[in-house]
């Protein structure tokens, strides 16, 4: 059977048996199609049947939170956790808070989170979990109150050598301290089962940043191929969170003009370029909508939801050299990379998970705009954790020197990785490509040596 064949049946497959999933199609349908160079080349993979057997968590568990609200009312939200792939190493991936999660949803970000991981060289298998609790309005000790109902179902079933969950959207610092605060009084033992630690109780410097950062470090490697670089040139990036923020951040310090930041409510496009104090207190200490930057900054325009484009998103109708998609999942369509395109728009870097449509990743791709994936580009997060855990387990404390040098070191072993895959099956550039390749073949090749389990 030919492979483009066997794949359809595998995509046919997952739609029957979890029906309602669009975002884990999605993700499966963009990694598998383009495995088929690889499948073609190295008849192993299908033989093995390890196609059918990555699209499948390795399990599911999905948990009751009851929590009690201020006013003493009992309430409930749902909790998830999938551990989908532990072939390298032990599962890691974050927790997502947000009202629109569901069990597709933390399947995508599982799915990809496995080969992101491989990606990096480190060996992290691959997971991600959350609720749909919406943190935002919620007093701090109703944060506290959810945390601690979440890990008490959680506990059971992470460990530092087993499952190892870090932040993701509404899961901070704060989160993740009433989260290990409950393990640690449900269990007695003061172990680093999270990352994202306070750097008092085992965190590592640097892991705020390091998915910021990261997308910045590898945006640079991209454009160094092509004898480019970021200094002076304007940059959209979406999101006012932990990932936006710190791209910002790093935009600067590489000379960048980062113009622009969005968050669920609207878009801020500050053409002399993002003001990064009045960000971070709007955002960071605050938790305010970015309406609040406006008043603060009357010469940045504020666009509401309601006003943008239909069908897109206003951030990406600022003009702009590089764009950093930075906030959620598909919040990049085909209208909006239309525009990137006519404003001249170099390269995409998703410093997101899945930020950008497959029709606007097309668009790009036939008209030549550089594209980094997210699997790629964003994988400096979850690399720093698994340096956290490092210092955990050596109960060391690197100085935030040391981690950035090696925060640089892995984006330029993961862009490298990517890129050379890409050359090796003759698609130079295409890092969708070489990315998903390059991540399945160290993770498959694992699933072939450890048998059928
Ligand atoms: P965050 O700190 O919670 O910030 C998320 C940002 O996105 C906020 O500005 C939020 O707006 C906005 N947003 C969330 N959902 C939205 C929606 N449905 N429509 C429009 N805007 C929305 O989260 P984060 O950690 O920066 O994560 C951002 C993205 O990066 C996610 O895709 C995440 O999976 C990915 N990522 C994160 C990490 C990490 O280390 N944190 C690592 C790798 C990948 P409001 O302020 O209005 O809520």
């Amino acid at each position: 059977m030919p492979v483009s064949q066997k794949i359809e049946e595998i995509l046919n497959y997952i739609q029957m048996c979890s029906p309602g999933q669009e975002e884990f199609y999605q993700a499966t349908h963009e990694v598998l199609q383009s495995l088929i160079p690889l499948l073609e080349q190295d008849n192993r993979y299908l033989e093995h049947n390890i196609l059918e057997s990555i699209v499948v968590p390795e399990r599911s568990i999905i948990f009751r939170v009851n929590w009690v609200d201020d006013t003493g009312k009992r309430l409930t939200n749902v909790g998830y956790r999938v551990q989908f792939s532990s072939a390298i190493g032990p599962y890691k991936g974050g927790l997502r808070f947000h009202p629109n999660v569901n069990l597709g949803i933390i399947k995508f970000l599982g799915f990809e989170q496995i080969f992101k991981n491989a990606l990096t060289g480190l060996q992290i298998g691959g997971a991600k979990g959350g609720s749909n609790f919406d943190p935002k309005g919620k007093s701090d000790n109703e944060i506290m109150r959810f945390c601690q109902a979440f890990m008490s179902e959680l506990y059971k079933h992470i460990g530092n050598q087993r499952d190892v969950p870090a932040g993701d959207i509404g899961v901070g610092a704060r989160e993740i301290g009433y989260l290990f605060g409950q393990y640690k009084k449900l269990t007695g033992e003061f172990q680093g089962i999270l990352t994202g630690k306070g750097l008092n109780w085992g965190g590592s410097r640097l892991r705020k940043e390091a998915t910021g950062y990261g997308s910045v470090y590898f945006a640079e490697n991209f454009l160094k191929v092509y004898e480019k670089d970021l200094k002076d040139k304007r940059c959209t990036v979406s999101g006012s969170g932990n990932v936006a923020i710190y791209t910002i951040e790093k935009l600067y310090d590489v000379g960048a003009t980062p113009v622009s930041c969005s968050d669920s409510r609207g878009t801020i496009y500050h053409e002399k370029g993002i003001d990064l104090a009045s960000l971070k207190a709007v955002k960071e200490i605050h938790q305010k909508s970015l309406e609040e930057y406006a008043i603060l900054h009357p010469d940045a325009i504020y666009t509401g939801t309601a006003y943008y484009p239909e069908n897109g998103h206003a951030v990406w109708h600022i003009p702009c050299d590089v764009a950093f998609p930075s906030a959620t999942q598909n919040e990049l369509t085909l209208v909006d990379a239309q525009k990137l395109v006519e404003n001249g728009c170099i390269l995409v870097n998703e410093g997101a998970n899945m930020p950008t449509t497959p029709e606007a990743i097309e668009y790009l791709r036939l008209r030549g705009v550089l594209f980094a994936p997210g699997k790629a580009a964003n994988s400096g997060g979850v690399a720093t954790s698994q340096l956290e855990m490092s210092q955990n387990a050596s109960m060391s404390n690197w100085s935030s020197e040391e981690v950035d040098i090696k925060l640089r070191t892995i984006m330029q072993t993961v862009f490298k990785t990517a890129y050379d895959t890409s050359v090796e099956f003759g698609f130079e550039g295409d890092l969708v490509k070489g990315a998903n390749i390059a991540g399945f073949r160290k993770v498959a090749d694992s699933m072939i040596d450890q048998g059928s389990v």
